[in-house]
C-alpha cells in the first residue's frame, strides 16, 4: 500500500536561504500562471497547464529582469509543479470538488514546492535525503529504508517539512487481543474496553496558558509592527508545539490500539453536530476525533486489523455494560450508576465495553 511520510528538516541558514527561494519561485509561477488562465479565459480561451508551461518557459524565463528564476542550484522542476498543482485545483474546481484557486498569499507561511528527478527513483532512509538539485540535507527524524519519485519541502511557522509517499508492503498481523471497543473521550484521549486510558498530556495544558499569555500580548501590539510580526510567530510557534504535543499522544495512542488488536470498534460520532454545541466544541475539537479515527483508519491498515464502525447514535455511553438498562447520563455524570442492576464504574469505561460487544 501506498504510505506517506511529513518530516521536519533540519537546515543551516544556508539551506533555509535556498528552500526559501524555491518555495518563493512556486509562488511567483502559480500566481503568475494563474493571471494568464484568467487572462486567456476572459478572451474566450481554454487554457490548460501545459499551454501555461511553454508559455512560461518560452516568454517568462527569457526575460533578464528574471534572471534569479535561472540561478544556480535552483531546480527548474518546481515550476513544472506548480503548473500542473494549478491545473489540478482548475480540474477540481470545474468538477465541483473544489473552490476556485486563490492567489498564494505570503503572510501565513513561505509556501511549498515540489521536485522530483524526471520520475525516476529517489533512494531514502536514516536522516539525510538527496534532494534533487539541491543535494543532500538532514532531517531530525530517522526515515525507512526506501524510495520514491517526488518530494515536497514546505515551511510552517518558521520550520521546513519535507513529504513524500512510497510503497510498502502489508505484514503479517501480530494480533494478541481480537476485539477491542473504543471510546474518544473528551476529559483523556481514548478510553478502551480492557481498561486502558490513554491521557491527554499535561505539557499540553502547560503550552495552552502559555499560548493565550502569548495572544494577550499580541493583542497589544501596534498591527503590522516589528514587535507584533515578532509576536506573532511566537504565537504560531507555540500553536505549532501544543499541535505537536497532542499529534505525539494520538499517534501513540493509535498505535498501541492498531498493532496489538484485531477488530477495533468505534462510535461513529456526529462530530459536526457535536461541533454545533458551543459548550463543547471546544473540548471536542480538543480532543482530536477526527485525526484518532483518521489514523486509526490508516494505521490498522499498516498493522492488519480492521476498524468497524457503530451504527450512528449507538448509546454507547447509555446503556450498561452489564445488563443492558438504558439510562440518561449528562455529560457532567462521570460515573455510570446502574439503576437496574447497580453496577459502578467510569463512564467511558462503560462505554467502551458497550462497543465492544457491538463488534461481537
Ligand atoms: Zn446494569
Amino acid at each position: 500500500m501506498l504510505l506517506s511520510i511529513k518530516t521536519q528538516l533540519k537546515l543551516n541558514s544556508k539551506e533555509r536561504v535556498l528552500m526559501s527561494k524555491h518555495a518563493g519561485i512556486a509562488r511567483f509561477t502559480s500566481c503568475g500562471g494563474l493571471a494568464t488562465w484568467q487572462a486567456l479565459y476572459k478572451d474566450g480561451y481554454k487554457p490548460n497547464h501545459r499551454f501555461l508551461r511553454t508559455f512560461f518557459n518560452n516568454h517568462v524565463k527569457t526575460n533578464p529582469d528574471l534572471f534569479w528564476l535561472k540561478e544556480n542550484g535552483i531546480c527548474q522542476k518546481i515550476t513544472e509543479f506548480a503548473f500542473e498543482k494549478l491545473g489540478n485545483a482548475y480540474k477540481r474546481f470545474f468538477k465541483g470538488l473544489g473552490d476556485y484557486p486563490r492567489f498564494k498569499k505570503r503572510s501565513k507561511s513561505l509556501g511549498s514546492f515540489t521536485i522530483n528527478s524526471g520520475g525516476k527513483p529517489i533512494n531514502v532512509g536514516g536522516t539525510r535525503i538527496k534532494l534533487p538539485t539541491i543535494g543532500w540535507v538532514k532531517t531530525y527524524e530517522g526515515l525507512p529504508h526506501t524510495s520514491t519519485t517526488k518530494f515536497t519541502v514546505s515551511e510552517r511557522a518558521g520550520n521546513w517539512y519535507v513529504s513524500f509517499s512510497f510503497e510498502q508492503e502489508l505484514p503479517k498481523p501480530s494480533i494478541k487481543i481480537p476485539i477491542i471497543g473504543v471510546d474518544l473521550g473528551i476529559k483523556v484521549l481514548a478510553t478502551i474496553s480492557s481498561g486502558v486510558v490513554f491521557h491527554n498530556p499535561k505539557a499540553r495544558d502547560r503550552m495552552k496558558k502559555k499560548l493565550a499569555k502569548q495572544s494577550r500580548q499580541l493583542s497589544k501590539k501596534t498591527r503590522g509592527s516589528k514587535r507584533y510580526l515578532e509576536q506573532k510567530l511566537r504565537v504560531a510557534k507555540t500553536h505549532k508545539r501544543v499541535h505537536d504535543i497532542r499529534l505525539d499522544a494520538t499517534h501513540k495512542a493509535t498505535t498501541t490500539i492498531s498493532k496489538n488488536h484485531a477488530k477495533i470498534v468505534v462510535e461513529s460520532l456526529n462530530v459536526k453536530g457535536m461541533m454545533s454545541n458551543h459548550k463543547l466544541a471546544g473540548a471536542v475539537g480538543d480532543a482530536n476525533f477526527y485525526e484518532f479515527r483518521r489514523q486509526l483508519e490508516y494505521k490498522s491498515k499498516k498493522f492488519g486489523s480492521e476498524v468497524i464502525n457503530a451504527f450512528p447514535f449507538y448509546p454507547s455511553s447509555k446503556t450498561c455494560s452489564n445488563c443492558g438498562h438504558i439510562q440518561d447520563m449528562p455529560l457532567s455524570v462521570r460515573i455510570f450508576d446502574c439503576q437496574s442492576c447497580k453496577v459502578s464504574l467510569d463512564r467511558d469505561w462503560n462505554a467502551s465495553k458497550n462497543l465492544e460487544k457491538l463488534g461481537l
